[in-house]
C-alpha cells in the first residue's frame, strides 16, 4: 500500500466529495475489498485496464498496487483533482479523462490486452454491459460491479425465469462467472440493492454461428414477448414456422426454453431465408 496516500474518507472531506445520487455514486471505502476486486481480474499487469468512474480512487489504488497500467474515465469534476493525488504516486501509470463514458468508445483505449475493471453507477451499467459484451474482440475480460439481479441475469440459463436477452447475449461469446457477491454497508452510501462482481472472459469461438445484429432482433422479438410461443413473437421476423423448422426448434416453445444455440440457430434461418 502507498502509505503516503491519505485515507479515502479523508480524500472525500478534502476534495468535498459528498457522494451525488444522480451520478450513481456508492463508494468502497475498504482497500481490503477492493484488492479482492482486482484479484478476481487476474493477472493485470500487461496492456491497459480501462476503469470507468474511478470516484475517489479506492478501486483505482488496488489496481495500480496490481501493477495495472490504468486509463480511467470519470464524469465528476470533483474526482479529478482527487485522482491527481493517486497518479503522482504512481507516476506514468494512471490518466484520467473526465468525460461521459456513454460518449466513448472503449474497444479503442490504450493497448491490448486491454480490460475492464469496474464499481459501475447502476443506472447505465446494464447498457454498458451489453455495449462491451458485444465487442469480445477488443477486451480479453470484463470485471465489473453490478446489481446482483442483473448479474444473475447475465449469468442465466435456458429454462430460468430469468433468462433473457443479456443472457443469450453473454452465453453467446463469454463465459461468465459471478466471483463476489458484495453486501450493501459496504458501500459509501449503502445501495438499496446487493451488488455481485461478475468476470467475463471471451470463449475461444462462440457458442454458435450467428449474425450479431439479427441474433439482436430475435432475441429483442422474442423475450418482447416472453410469455408468448415463438411462433407467435418470431411473426415480425417473417414466417415463424419456416423459421423454427429451419431452426429445428418447437413452434410452441417460449423463449426461456430455447438455448443459445437455437437462438443462434433461429438467426441463421432469418439470415437465410
Ligand atoms: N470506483 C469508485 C469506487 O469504487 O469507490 C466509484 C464507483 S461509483 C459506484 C460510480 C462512479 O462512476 C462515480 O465516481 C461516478 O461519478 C462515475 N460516473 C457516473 N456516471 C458516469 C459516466 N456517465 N461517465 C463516467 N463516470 C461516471
Amino acid at each position: 500500500m502507498k502509505s503516503d496516500l491519505p485515507p479515502l474518507r479523508d480524500v472525500i472531506r478534502t476534495h468535498d466529495l459528498a457522494p451525488r445520487k444522480g451520478l450513481g455514486q456508492h463508494f468502497l471505502l475498504d482497500l481490503n475489498l477492493t484488492a479482492r476486486i482486482a484479484r478476481v481480474a487476474g493477472d493485470i499487469s500487461e496492456g491497459t485496464t480501462v476503469e470507468v468512474g474511478p470516484g475517489p480512487g479506492g478501486l483505482t489504488r488496488a489496481l495500480l498496487e496490481a501493477d495495472a497500467t490504468v486509463v480511467a474515465i470519470e464524469k465528476d469534476e470533483r474526482c479529478i483533482s482527487a485522482l491527481a493525488e493517486v497518479s503522482a504516486a504512481w507516476p506514468g501509470r494512471l490518466e484520467v479523462t473526465k468525460g461521459d463514458v456513454l460518449k466513448v468508445d472503449a474497444s479503442t483505449i490504450g493497448g491490448t490486452p486491454r480490460r475492464i475493471i469496474a464499481n459501475l453507477p447502476y443506472n447505465i451499467g446494464t447498457e454498458l454491459l451489453v455495449r462491451w459484451l458485444s465487442r469480445p474482440d477488443a477486451f480479453t475480460s470484463l470485471t465489473v460491479m453490478i446489481q446482483k439481479e442483473v448479474a444473475a441475469r447475465v449469468a442465466a440459463g435456458p429454462g430460468s425465469k430469468i433468462y433473457g436477452r443479456l443472457s443469450v447475449l453473454a452465453g453467446w461469446r463469454w463465459k461468465v462467472t459471478q466471483a463476489l457477491d458484495v453486501p450493501p454497508e459496504a458501500f459509501t452510501p449503502p445501495p438499496k440493492v446487493e451488488s455481485t462482481v461478475i468476470h467475463a472472459v471471451p470463449l475461444e469461438s462462440p457458442v454458435a454461428e450467428a449474425d450479431a445484429t439479427i441474433l439482436a432482433q430475435v432475441t429483442a422479438a422474442a423475450f418482447g414477448q416472453r410469455r408468448k410461443m415463438i411462433r407467435s413473437s418470431l411473426k415480425s421476423l417473417g414466417d415463424s414456422q419456416a423459421l423454427c423448422a429451419a431452426a429445428g426448434l418447437d413452434p410452441t416453445q417460449r423463449p426461456e426454453q430455447i438455448s443459445v444455440a437455437g437462438f443462434c440457430a433461429l438467426a441463421r434461418a432469418v439470415a437465410e431465408q
